[in-house]
């Protein structure tokens, strides 16, 4: 019995790809071995590593001028190695302020550099973003950085800001939910687990020319330059994790791609606010203007019925509606891989679950 996984990542993967690898487990494609017992160097594996990577460049229309490297450390990782990566002479780094996760990317970027924040939504609790007309950029500055879409609190850009810095983005929740004009970026990243793959392998897209000399601290794993020579195998890579994210590529294009994706996310994540927004019982704090596509943060005018509500839901095969331990409540996680039918599942759960109790 497969449940509805609402968890932030990682989270449910499209059923398709685990019937795959299930069936592609002890003899990938004649190769009589699995991709685990795989050399990263073989034929067999470096098919994989190449299709997975024309795949992305395909959904995304990425451009010959990108290098998409697949990284291990997560999107944490990166978070030390952007900055790393890409501060050169400029020592000088412009972050915008919307949550949990741009608060962190902030944090650790500190310890490489001069690091300014031009706009923070802090004092809104992270509900909305701050006006960009307001954002006071640096145009000294090696790079400005957002996040794109904030896990926790469920803050998604919906338009790409503009500067005339190299944008760099954390799109970790949200990379593939929608069409993306690559070349508005400088880099763009994002940890696998939420809608792409496992966890334990992290996309990164970047110009070439921002490639340049890292900090000489850079550990060489974490060098750009150093890991597009050697297509991301710099030492071994999670092979079972890329493999299954090229699974989740794929089911991707028999969907018909992103643009298509796009639309059955608006009428998921429109079915669920409408339903919180027609109660008095459930709230999102969020600026409608803003609100995530993929995270929904929800609260009961209750919450002394929190425990109950998330006890009954898991009865009901609907999981992890936990919200985090920061903004409490709950949070319903919407990804790529999460049918209609469990959000439709989810809603009529919510509606019961008030005449109930509200
Ligand atoms: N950025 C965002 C937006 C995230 O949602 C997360 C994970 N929840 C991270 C960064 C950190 O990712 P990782 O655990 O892969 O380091």
């Amino acid at each position: 019995m497969r449940v509805y996984n609402f968890s932030a990542g990682p989270s449910m993967l499209p059923q398709p790809v685990l019937e795959r690898a299930r069936e592609e487990m002890l003899d990938w494609r004649g190769s009589g071995m699995s991709v685990m017992e795989m050399s990263h160097r073989g034929s067999h594996f470096n098919e994989i590593a190449r299709n997975s990577e024309a795949a992305l460049r395909e959904l995304l229309g990425i451009g010959e001028e990108y290098y998409c490297l697949f990284l291990q450390g997560g999107a944490t990782g990166q978070f030390a190695a952007i900055p790393m990566n890409l501060l050169g002479e400029r020592r000088k780094m412009d972050y915008v302020v919307t949550g949990s996760w741009s608060k962190k990317a902030l944090a650790e970027a500190r310890r490489y550099g001069e690091v300014r924040v031009v706009a923070s939504s802090e004092q809104d609790k992270f509900t909305t973003i701050p006006d960009p007309s307001t954002w006071q950029i640096d145009p000294d500055a090696a790079y400005l950085h957002y996040t794109a879409n904030e896990t926790i609190e469920g803050v998604e850009f919906p338009f790409v800001p503009k500067t005339d810095l190299p944008l760099v983005t954390d799109m970790s929740s949200n990379l593939l939910s929608r069409p993306l004009d690559v070349s508005q970026f400088g880099l763009i990243y994002a940890g696998a687990q939420k809608n792409m793959g496992p966890a334990g392998i992290c996309i990164v897209i970047v110009r070439q020319d921002l490639v340049r000399d890292p900090l000489p601290v850079t550990p060489s794993i974490w060098d750009y330059r150093l890991q597009a020579k050697e297509g991301s195998m710099l030492n071994t890579p999670p092979t079972y994790n890329w493999y299954v994210l090229g699974l989740v590529l794929e089911w991707l294009r028999e969907q018909g791609g992103v643009a298509a994706i796009e639309k059955r996310n608006i009428e998921k994540a429109d079915l669920l606010y409408q339903a919180i927004d027609r109660s008095d019982f459930y709230h999102n704090p969020v600026d409608p203007r803003y609100r995530s596509r993929m995270n929904v943060p929800f609260t009961l005018a209750d919450p002394s019925l929190d425990a109950v509500f998330l006890k009954e839901a898991e009865a009901q095969g609907l999981v992890n509606l936990k919200g985090h331990r920061s903004v409490g409540g709950m949070r319903a996680s919407i990804y790529n891989a999460m049918p209609i039918e469990g959000v439709r599942a989810l809603v009529d759960f919510m509606q019961e679950f008030e005449r109930r109790y509200g």
